[in-house]
C-alpha cells in the first residue's frame, strides 16, 4: 500500500480503480502550408466549430442547474471573439505558417500574457486560454476526446484538468479526480465543488503505473491510497456508506418544515453574497436569505455600482427567490472589507472605527444610491431592509428618514416601490443591551454574532493569536443573545441569528429554547440544522417553564398565613 498528499477541494470517498486521463499530444507540422487562403478558413471553421461547442456546453450547464459553470463557457465563447488573438492567429499564418501552428502560438502567447498578470483570478484564466488551445486542436486533429475517459467507473488522475474537458466527462463513470497542478481558485476545483465529487489538487507524485489499480481517494484527510490494505479498505468503505446514507438523509429533508418534535416552528434561511448565490439558496431548499451581505457587490465592482447596477443585482435575487423573504443588508464596508474607491482614511483600531452605517450616515449621496436601488427591487419581491452596526437609537431613526425620503422622490418620479419590512443587526454589546429601546424601531433583529462575539469578548476576529482566548460559546455572548430574542418579542419584533454560531449544532436546542423565530446560515448547512431541529423534544423544557411560571405567578398571590389574613 502506498499513500500520497494532495490538497482537497472537495471531501468524501471514493473507491475503484484509477484511470490515467492523457490530454493528447499533437505533432504540430512546423513547415510552411502550400495554401495560406485555405489554412485561413481551416482556421475560421475550427475556431466557429470550438465556439458551438463552448455555447453548446453553456446551454448544458444552464439545464442542469449550473449558473456557475455555465459561466466559464459563456466566457470561452466569448475569448473566442476577441479580435486580439483572432488577428494574432492570422497574422502567423499570414506570415507562413499552418493553422495548427497559429493556434498553439497564438494560444500560448494569450495564456503568457494572462499567467504574468499580478492578479490571481487573471493568473487562473490561462488555464482557460489553454484549454480552448486544446479544443482548437481536438477540432483541427478531428480528435475524440470522449474516448479518453475509458467505459469503466474510475478514480480520474491527470496532470491537470481543463474545464472543457471536465465537463465532457461521463459522471457516471466519474468516481473522483486527482490532478498534480491546479489551484483551489481554477475553473475545474469549481466544477468539481459544483458535482460534489471528491478531489485532490496539487498531488504531486502521481504516476503512469498507477493507471488501472485499485485505489481510495479519502477527501477528508487530503490523500489517495494506492493498493490500501484491507484495514483502510474496510475503515474507508465504512465512512463511504455513512456519509451516502447522512446524504440520502438530508435530501429527504427538502420541501419540510423546521419544526420540533414538540411543534416549535424555525424558520432556516440562507447567508448569500449575491445573484451568483441563488441556485445554492434554492439548490439547499432555504426558506429565504437572512443575509446578503451587499458590500458583495461593491468589492466585486472596480468603481462604485450605479444605482442601476445595484438595482439590477437586487432585482435577480429577489424575483429568482420570491415569494421568500429576502433581507438584504445595507453596505458593511470597513475593518476587513476594504475598496480602494472609498478613499477611506488608515486606522489604527479599523474594527472599531469609521465603517458600516457609520460610513452611510456621514456619506448620505453614497447610502441613498443604495437606499433607492433597494427600494426599486422592492416592488420585485419580499425585501427585507436591513442595518449593520447599529449602537444606538438615533441612527436607525436617521436610515428611517433618508429612506423615506427616497421613497418620497421614487413616488415623485412615478417609480413603483413595493412592501418591505425593516430590520437591524444587533451585533454590538450596545444595541443588544439596548434592544428595548431599539425594537420598537423595527421589523426585526438579526444577531450577528461574529462582531457580537469580538466585541463582547474583545477577541480581534481577524487574529489567529487569539484562538486560545476565543470562545464561541462564551455565557456573556449567549446572555446577549437571550436577552436580545426576550426584548425583540417583548415589543413584537421577530428575531434571528446570521453569524457563523446560527449554524452550530451544538447550539440548536439552545437557541430553540431561547425562542429565536429563524437561522440564517451557509446554504450547505440549512439541511443539517433543518435535521437538527426536526430531532430536536423541547417537551420537558417546556414542562418544567410552565411548572416554573405557575410557581412565580402563585409566589405573586402572597401564600400561607399573611395570604390567608388578606383573603
Ligand atoms: C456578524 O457579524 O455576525 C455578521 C453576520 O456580519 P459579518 O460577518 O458580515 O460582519
Ligand atoms: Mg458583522
Amino acid at each position: 500500500m502506498q499513500v500520497f498528499q494532495g490538497i482537497k477541494i472537495v471531501n468524501g470517498i471514493a473507491i475503484g480503480k484509477i484511470k490515467i486521463y492523457k490530454t493528447p499530444v499533437y505533432e504540430i507540422n512546423e513547415g510552411a502550408p502550400a495554401d495560406v487562403d485555405a489554412e485561413l478558413a481551416k482556421f475560421e471553421s475550427a475556431r466557429v466549430k470550438v465556439q458551438e461547442q463552448q455555447n453548446a456546453l453553456y446551454d448544458k450547464e444552464m439545464k442542469d442547474g449550473h449558473k456557475d459553470t455555465a459561466g466559464i463557457f459563456e466566457a470561452h465563447a466569448l475569448m473566442l471573439d476577441d479580435d486580439d488573438l483572432i488577428d494574432s492567429c492570422k497574422e502567423i499564418i499570414s506570415d507562413g505558417h499552418t493553422a495548427e501552428f497559429a493556434v498553439r502560438d497564438g494560444f500560448e502567447a494569450a495564456a503568457e500574457m494572462f499567467r504574468n498578470m499580478d492578479d490571481p483570478y487573471f493568473q487562473a484564466r490561462s488555464a482557460d486560454v489553454i484549454d480552448l488551445k486544446n479544443s482548437m486542436l481536438d477540432v483541427l486533429f478531428g480528435n475524440d476526446t470522449e474516448s479518453l475517459q475509458g467505459t469503466e467507473p474510475a478514480i480520474l488522475v491527470a496532470e491537470d484538468m481543463a474545464p472543457s474537458e471536465t465537463v465532457k466527462l461521463d459522471k457516471s463513470l466519474l468516481l473522483g479526480l486527482v490532478t498534480r497542478q491546479g489551484s483551489s481558485n481554477s475553473h475545474t476545483a469549481i466544477l468539481a465543488r459544483s458535482m460534489n465529487l471528491p478531489t485532490l489538487i496539487q498531488c504531486k507524485d502521481i504516476a503512469d503505473d498507477w493507471d488501472g489499480k485499485f485505489a481510495i481517494l479519502d477527501g477528508y484527510n487530503a490523500c489517495i491510497y494506492i493498493e490500501p490494505e484491507q484495514k483502510i479498505i474496510d475503515e474507508l468503505s465504512a465512512k463511504q456508506a455513512e456519509d451516502r446514507k447522512k446524504e440520502a438523509e438530508l435530501q429527504q429533508l427538502k420541501g419540510k418544515t423546521s419544526v420540533t418534535k414538540d411543534g416549535q416552528k424555525v424558520r432556516v434561511y440562507a447567508n448569500i453574497g449575491g445573484p451568483k448565490d441563488i441556485n445554492a439558496v434554492i439548490e439547499n431548499d432555504a426558506e429565504g436569505v437572512g443575509l446578503f451581505r451587499s458590500e458583495f457587490v461593491y468589492l466585486n465592482s472596480k468603481t462604485d455600482p450605479t444605482e442601476d447596477e445595484q438595482f439590477e443585482a437586487y432585482k435577480k435575487v429577489l424575483e429568482a427567490l420570491a415569494p421568500r423573504l429576502v433581507i438584504i443588508r445595507t453596505c458593511d464596508i470597513g475593518a476587513d472589507k476594504t475598496i480602494d474607491y472609498m478613499n477611506l482614511d488608515k486606522e489604527d483600531n479599523p474594527a472599531l472605527g469609521f465603517r458600516a452605517i457609520r460610513i452611510c450616515l456621514k456619506r448620505p449621496e453614497f447610502f441613498k444610491r443604495q437606499l433607492r436601488a433597494l427600494l426599486r427591487a422592492s416592488a420585485f419581491g419580499n425585501l427585507g431592509i436591513m442595518f449593520p452596526m447599529i449602537i444606538s437609537r438615533w441612527e436607525v431613526e436617521s436610515c428611517k428618514k433618508l429612506l423615506e425620503e427616497c421613497r418620497k422622490e421614487l413616488e415623485y418620479e412615478g417609480v413603483k416601490v413595493g412592501k418591505y419590512e425593516i430590520g437591524i443587526m444587533i451585533e454590538t454589546p450596545a444595541a443588544a443591551l439596548c434592544a428595548d429601546d431599539l425594537a420598537p424601531e423595527v421589523d426585526f433583529f438579526s444577531l450577528g454574532t461574529n462582531d457580537l462575539t469580538q466585541y463582547t469578548c474583545a477577541i480581534d476576529r481577524q487574529s489567529a493569536n487569539l484562538e486560545d482566548f476565543a470562545d464561541t460559546h462564551h455565557p456573556a455572548v449567549l446572555r446577549l443573545i437571550r436577552e436580545t430574542i426576550e426584548a425583540g418579542h417583548r415589543h413584537n419584533t421577530w428575531v434571528g441569528i446570521c453569524g457563523e454560531l446560527g449554524a452550530d449544532p451544538t447550539l440548536t436546542e439552545e437557541f430553540l429554547k431561547m425562542g429565536v423565530d429563524e437561522l440564517s446560515v451557509n446554504p450547505k448547512s440549512v439541511l443539517p440544522l433543518r435535521g437538527n431541529i426536526r430531532n430536536a423534544d423541547l417537551s420537558e423544557f417546556r414542562k418544567k417553564q410552565a411548572q416554573e411560571s405557575q410557581a412565580q405567578d402563585s409566589n405573586q398571590q402572597v401564600p400561607g398565613f399573611w395570604g390567608r389574613l388578606f383573603k
